[in-house]
């Protein structure tokens, strides 16, 4: 049985990293226009360079929550039957174990150098300017996709998508395309589809089964529920 898992913002929350639609549109108090966008980069490149600085170092100060680890005991059973697409730039769910994930929007932890393309693994500031460790240019930013930018992997994401007998969509609230509409696909190719969220989100076609409530409850239940299916 091949499963696609989509990842969003909410799964995070309960390990404490806000969100950015669930109170008033903004993140961590910045308009997405602001710090989600290349032009909000060109307006004012150190604001953006110390808002990820500060989302890295708080990301860095939490740990996984019982979502990202009920997601990772779902890979141990199902091996490369999953695939968990996550929309976040945190690496909680690595960090949990899961090791078949794909990063559509990107990763705190790594820079993207807009020099030469090198795309290292980068734990620390970028605010300083410091320079390429590929090309020695000091034009790093962080490789988080803003909004115009390609997501990454998208090809491989839309294999899965097609191929999935079930798809799950988890603490997303289906306002980001194309992410948001991988239901739409997932559905119109035969998968059953399924949504763990805080509350029904924005999605254009319902789900077969809509689950509301935390994803620190409803994730290891739905876990469950499948290992047991398994037997
Ligand atoms: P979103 O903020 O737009 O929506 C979050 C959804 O999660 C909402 O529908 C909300 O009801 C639900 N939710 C909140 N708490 C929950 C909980 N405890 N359990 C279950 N559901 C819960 O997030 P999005 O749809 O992922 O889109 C936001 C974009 O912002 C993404 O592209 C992402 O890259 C970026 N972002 C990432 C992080 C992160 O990496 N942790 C944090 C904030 C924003």
């Amino acid at each position: 049985m091949r499963i696609v898992v989509l990842t969003g913002a909410g799964i995070s929350a309960e390990s404490g990293v806000p969100t950015f639609r669930d109170a008033d549109g903004l993140w961590e108090g910045h308009s997405v226009d602001d710090v989600a966008t290349p032009e909000g980069f060109e307006r004012d490149p150190d604001l953006v360079q110390r808002f990820y600085d500060a989302r890295r170092r708080a990301v860095a100060s939490v740990v996984p929550n019982a979502a990202h680890h009920a997601l990772a005991r779902l890979e141990r059973a199902f091996g490369d039957e999953l695939l968990v697409v996550t929309q976040n730039v945190d690496d909680l769910h690595e960090r949990a174990g899961t090791r078949n994930l794909v990063h559509m929007h990107g990763e705190l932890q790594r820079a993207l150098c807009a020099a030469c393309g090198a795309r290292p693994v980068w734990d620390a500031d970028l605010e300083p300017r410091p320079p390429c460790p590929v090309c020695g240019e000091r034009m790093l930013r962080p490789d988080v996709v803003w909004f115009g930018e390609m997501p990454y992997d998208l090809d491989r994401i839309e294999d899965a998508v097609v191929a999935c007998d079930v798809f799950a969509s988890i603490g997303t609230s289906g306002s980001v395309y194309p992410a948001a509409g991988y239901v739409a696909l997932a559905s119109a190719c035969g998968a059953w589809t399924v949504e763990l969220n805080l509350e029904p989100s924005d999605a254009l076609i319902p789900f077969d089964d809509a689950r509301a409530g935390w994803a620190g409850e409803l994730v290891p239940a739905w876990v469950d529920e499948l290992v047991t299916a398994r037997g």
